[in-house]
């Protein structure tokens, strides 16, 4: 009995795996016509400064509907198409998707748009940002390029010199998911990031747990001191806020002031956060 149990676990599992393994394949081979299918879009999130309650920014997030899966998230689609290499071809898409929608919004809005460290080796990154920036007739300081820590993990000289020809264009680069990941202060070192984006994870814990108190601080006084904003990620409750506030945290993301929304229904009135509260 017990062997019969074992079994039919084992082949539970197999099934899984076998599930996965599929899925994984068929949005690999989806993914390649996605963009052609008009099966992709971008919404946008505000950043909001806590100084002047003021929207300073709106960061892309890709979406993508998959004709018969429906929405995958970008957590499960992005990896493969770095794997694929379409990271490429759609990173360009949004680069510029995104320009063109900022060119729409009040210029004093900045545009962030997520960088994949396989972009990084591709040798015309910086010539694609030129080019979006130039075909929407955006000035280069509204745009904000947020990368993860990876890109400056390996192949550091190369990547550190496309940052720097990055910033040579003008716009601005943005340490994201800070706290997370190998996080080596020597990064912050090695190239001066316009921004800090402290990761969801440690924003959850806020108010009451000592720990995320100790880390939340500790990351907002090294940017004090260092000179860099720090933006906090993921904050959803009213409770989260007032902690940052006290904790002089320059700018806030998440869904207590607004989900991702397409760029048309972006609300650029100073916030309200007592409304959002009670809301949420
Ligand atoms: P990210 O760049 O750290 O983006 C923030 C993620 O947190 C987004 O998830 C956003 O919807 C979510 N978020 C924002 N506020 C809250 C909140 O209050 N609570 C919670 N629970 N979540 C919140 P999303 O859109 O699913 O994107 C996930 C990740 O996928 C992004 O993390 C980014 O790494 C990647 N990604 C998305 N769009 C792009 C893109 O165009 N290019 C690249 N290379 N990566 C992208
Ligand atoms: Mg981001
Ligand atoms: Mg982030
Ligand atoms: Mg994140």
């Amino acid at each position: 009995r017990a062997k019969a149990d074992g079994r039919g676990t084992f082949r539970f599992f197999e099934r899984a795996m076998d599930e996965a393994v599929q899925r994984r394949q068929a949005l690999k081979t989806a993914l390649r016509a996605a963009l052609e299918r008009g099966e992709l879009a971008l919404q946008f999130q505000p950043l909001v400064a806590l100084d002047s309650d003021a929207v300073t920014c709106c960061e892309a997030l890709m979406r993508w509907r998959h004709p018969e899966l429906g929405p995958v998230s970008p957590a499960e689609f992005i990896p493969i198409a770095e794997e694929t290499g379409a990271i490429i071809r759609i990173g360009e898409w949004a680069l510029r998707t995104a320009c063109r929608a900022a060119t729409t919004w009040p210029a004093s809005v900045r545009v962030a748009v997520n960088l994949s460290p396989v972009q990084f080796r591709n040798p015309g990154l910086v010539q694609a940002v030129r080019r979006a920036l130039a075909e929407a007739g955006l000035a280069p300081g509204r745009l904000e390029l947020e990368i993860t820590e990876s890109v400056l993990l390996r192949d550091d000289e190369a990547n550190l010199a496309v940052l720097r020809e990055l910033r040579a264009l003008g716009v601005r680069i943005v340490l994201d998911d800070f706290g997370t990941g190998f996080s080596s202060l020597g990064y912050l070192l090695r190239f001066p990031f316009d921004k800090m984006k402290l990761d969801r994870a440690f924003v959850a814990g806020l108010p009451d747990r000592e720990q995320s108190i100790a880390i939340v601080r500790a990351v907002l006084g090294l940017g004090r001191s260092l000179g860099i904003p720090v933006a906090a990620e993921g904050v959803e409750t009213g409770r989260q806020l007032d902690a940052l506030r006290g904790y002089g945290c320059e700018e806030v993301q998440g869904y207590l002031f607004s989900r991702p929304v397409p760029s048309a229904a972006l609300d650029f009135g100073r916030a309200k956060w007592a409304d959002a509260v009670a809301a949420g």
